[in-house]
């Protein structure tokens, strides 16, 4: 995983002012961005004060080329007439953030003169840089606050790392061992579209490929593995033999993606020609190093689920493919219990995880599979969907507040976590299905919906958010106006 990227910070100026305050400006823009680099997840780094149309372009065709730059962040300190930017914002290909502060926080009392409301007119600058934007269409996120505030960094810094999500969605590859499970509507969609808006590219590699590279893993490379196993997760079975086959399945499939580049996976339960068991701890492990993973051969779940987890906490944070099984009804306890028949994460994992075998009666398993069992961690979370509308994409998010299981379930053989939708349980169903949300998600305690949206806006697809405000009736509303827009759009 890349995390070396930089992004760069661009003031906009004219000349009217003078030499001095054009230093002044500049010093101070170069100090703002070591002072916030300090604060945020990825270095900002000041590039310019752009005072004419080819400052402005020159900066921009660098930005678009250059593959450490995630995004730009604009900022005026004086006025800079806009129609200089319109040819570089035009041109413009990376996330672009408007930030709307100013580099003293309070007025001065005493000293305030025209001196001081020359140099320091942001207020208005930031407005005529904003008008811009919106005449352009641009996508662009717009941050206001005092940029020493920590709020402002944390914004700043979620929104990097939504830019994160980008970078990597557009480098994206996904590998796909066999085709859809049979007969499944949602997991399908249209490659080509994708690969256009996302930049996914995703291809198929047979099963017996796998298989061949499986055959040639030695004992001494999975005993490497056995080793991280054993001191990563409490064994708790006596079937060794199972969970070296695990290991085996593990380094045969990273040795493919790693090969071809590709972040992410998908397999189904349906071709396992070859192989005795469904890889569990294989595709759980690998999960843990930041691949994404999809069952059934969702391959739209499995490039989310590797971005999400770029997005997150030092580039592979705290999310999963997950599952919708099974709901708890009773009055005042309604609740979600979301798992899948191996493939869960450790990343949500709520203490050390276990290795167990146990019969999988679905699909081609010749032998009893080893997987991780634990309980996902209690706390605020989302889960997001991308389905094809046909024509369009669509991405859906919803709220959810994860708790510890509220039984221990002592014969259920997997990884499980349960949460309580919002804005209610079955408000919240109603919500997801009238969306056409998938059973398969992204669950994820470290990307906030705020950050899904930023996503789905520099994408370029339709964002639906579910929240505790959400009714069936407006969303309703909501998705039919969309539906219209985005056919005209
Ligand atoms: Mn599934």
């Amino acid at each position: 995983m890349n995390t070396n990227y930089n992004f760069w910070f661009v003031v906009g100026s004219q000349f009217l002012y003078g030499p001095e305050v054009l230093e002044t400006v500049e010093e101070r823009a170069k100090e703002m961005a070591h002072e916030m680099s300090k604060y945020l997840p990825f270095p900002l780094v000041y590039k310019v004060t752009a005072k004419t149309n080819k400052e402005i372009t020159d900066i921009v065709k660098e930005a678009n080329y250059d593959d450490t730059c995630a995004g730009i962040i604009t900022w005026c300190h004086t006025f800079s007439p806009s129609k200089m930017w319109i040819n570089g914002l035009a041109s413009l290909q990376k996330p672009y953030c408007h930030l709307a502060t100013q580099y003293n926080k309070e007025i001065p009392n005493e000293e305030i003169d025209m001196d001081f409301m020359n140099l320091n007119q942001a207020a208005h600058g930031d407005r005529e840089h904003g008008f811009i934007a919106a005449r352009l269409r641009m996508p662009r996120k717009v941050v206001a606050g005092y940029w020493q505030s920590e709020k402002v960094h944390k914004r700043l810094g979620d929104w990097m790392k939504a830019c994160v999500g980008v970078a990597v969605s557009k480098n994206m590859k996904v590998m796909r061992f066999g085709d859809n499970m049979r007969e499944v509507a949602v997991t399908e969609g249209d490659k080509v579209e994708v690969q256009t808006k996302l930049g996914w590219q995703v291809n198929t590699w047979a099963v017996g490929d796998l298989v061949k590279v499986m055959n040639e893993v030695t004992e001494a490379e999975i005993d490497a593995l056995m080793a991280v196993y054993t001191d990563k997760y409490d064994i708790a079975t006596d079937n060794t033999d199972a969970i070296r086959y695990q290991a085996r399945e593990e380094i045969a499939m990273k040795k493919m993606l790693d090969a071809e580049g590709a972040m992410a996976f998908s397999n189904t339960f349906q071709d396992l020609y070859g192989m005795e068991q469904l890889p569990g701890l294989a595709s759980q492990h690998l999960m843990a190093q930041g691949y994404g993973y999809g069952g059934e051969g969702d391959w739209k779940v499995a490039a989310m689920t590797a971005i999400l987890k770029a997005m997150g906490e030092n580039g592979n944070g705290a999310s999963a493919f997950m599952e919708d099984y099974t709901y708890h009804l009773a009055e005042g306890q309604e609740y979600s219990l979301g798992a899948h028949m191996l493939e869960v994460c450790p990343s949500l994992a709520e203490g050390k995880p276990r290795i167990e075998t146990h019969h999988l009666g679905i699909g081609m398993n010749e032998k009893d599979p080893a997987r991780l069992v634990f309980e996902g961690k209690a706390g605020q979370a989302i889960v997001v969907s991308l389905i094809d509308m046909g024509g369009r994409l669509r991405l859906i998010c919803q709220d959810i507040e994860c708790v510890k299981p509220i039984m221990p379930m002592p014969n259920l053989p997997v990884a499980r976590v349960m949460w309580k939708a919002m804005p209610d349980l079955a408000t919240g169903v109603e919500c997801w299905i009238t969306a056409g949300g998938a059973h398969h998600t992204v669950l994820s305690y470290d990307v906030s919906a705020e950050q899904m949206r930023d996503w789905a806006r520099m994408m370029d697809i339709e964002f639906v958010h579910i929240t505790k405000d959400s009714t069936p009736e407006k969303l309703e509303e909501e998705l039919f106006l969309k539906d219209l827009a985005w056919k005209l759009k």
